[in-house]
């Protein structure tokens, strides 16, 4: 299914006013905080004047919306010797993201994989199926952005049931999904005919040469050297600048690690509670004989990026980055994959020896 259609700027308020006023859920770009540091997020928004949709990328990904920083999985009750479990709802409202930029949209797709690979996780896929993608066309933000260095681009629908290009007074819009031509249908009188095919194109290739100029597209030269330079020393000198914080991995729309612990609410009663976690941070992967296999910081950077550029795209065939450029911007070590990536494909493409550590950490 592929149709298109238009939205005027002010049916596109419309278009939110209405669903808000259904009781729907809409999550959109708005400004938070407190001029002169305002900074855009996408938020929850309860009216239409909160919409952001012209500004920054948002400085957080979706990914709260899907897997929240913390949740719930189930209650216990103890009585005696016998344990009862009270099940959470899988059952989510519906909600209408607005607005998601195109490496925000494609990056659940991109997780499904893991969340459906030996389990299927029914709380992440519950706020999945609930939940309607508005994608929204960058025009590029700064030069952190490689989205068309992993395949992606400021113009890519991949994720998206509606896809908003700007174009003069409004939007031209792509119908891509069976959910984005319910949501056109609910809502025919905000829809109009289409309009600003070519206005649309002209943004895309903008776009796309603005953020192509950033960095090459990933070579599949990257993720063999990857596979073959576990000891490299290229590790240990770009470790120096990793503090181990787990900022990076906490605005990655694709970092999905978690840790599941017991809390107890009483002495017969508790929650079981999901929790975000990295395998940026120290505690990660000590077992508890007390042994660490990451023992140090070059191991732990090493595995976040082996896992995105090699170990996920050979189990699931996708590059576990959609290219947002937010790690870049958010590391106080001043860490930029793109710096990094461009660096290992001079290795990987050049005729140095392999510079290998004399013993493993
Ligand atoms: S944000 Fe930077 S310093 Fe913090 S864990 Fe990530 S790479 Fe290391
Ligand atoms: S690794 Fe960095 S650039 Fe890639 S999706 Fe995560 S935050 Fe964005």
């Amino acid at each position: 299914m592929r149709t298109t259609t238009y939205l005027s700027q002010t049916n596109l308020r419309g278009l939110a006013e209405d669903l808000l006023t259904a009781g729907t859920r809409v999550v959109a770009p708005a400004k938070i905080g407190r001029a002169p540091y305002q900074q855009v997020d996408y938020q929850r928004i309860a009216k239409v004047e909160e919409l952001a949709m012209d500004g920054a990328l948002p400085s957080r990904p979706l990914k709260q919306f899907f897997m929240p920083p913390t949740e719930i999985l189930l209650r216990w009750k103890q009585k005696k010797s016998d344990v009862e479990i009270e099940e959470i709802s899988t059952q989510f409202p519906a909600t209408v993201i607005l607005g998601a930029r195109p490496c925000d949209a494609a990056a659940p797709g991109i997780v499904d994989c893991v969340m459906n690979w030996d389990y299927r996780d029914e709380l992440y896929f519950g706020r999945r199926d609930a939940t309607t993608i508005i994608g929204l066309a960058c025009g590029g933000f700064d030069k952190s952005c490689f989205c068309t260095a992993v395949g992606l681009g400021p113009d890519a629908t991949a994720g998206s049931d509606l896809f908003l290009t700007p174009v003069d007074g409004g939007y031209h819009v792509d119908v891509l999904t069976e959910k984005g031509e319910s949501l056109v249908q609910a809502h025919a009188a905000r829809f109009s005919d289409s309009t600003g095919m070519d206005a649309a194109k002209r943004f895309h290739a903008d776009a796309r040469k603005k953020v192509e100029s950033n960095l090459n597209p990933v070579p599949p030269a990257v993720r063999q050297w990857l596979e073959s330079n576990f000891e490299h020393t290229l590790w240990e000198s770009i470790a120096l600048r990793c503090h181990g914080c787990g900022a990076c991995a906490s605005v990655c729309p694709t970092c999905h690690c978690f840790d599941i612990v017991d809390e107890a609410r009483g002495v017969d009663r508790g929650e079981r509670r999901r929790n975000w976690d990295t395998c940026q941070t120290s505690r990660f992967t000590v077992h508890g004989s007390g042994h660490n296999p990451r023992a140090n910081q070059n191991t732990r950077f090493r595995q976040r990026v082996t896992h995105k550029f090699a170990i996920y795209p050979k189990k699931f065939e996708k590059i576990l980055c959609s290219g947002c450029g937010r790690c870049a911007r958010a590391c106080p070590g001043g860490m930029d994959l793109p710096e990094l990536l461009a660096e290992i494909e001079r290795l990987a493409t050049s005729a140095e020896a392999p510079q290998l550590r004399g013993e493993r950490s």
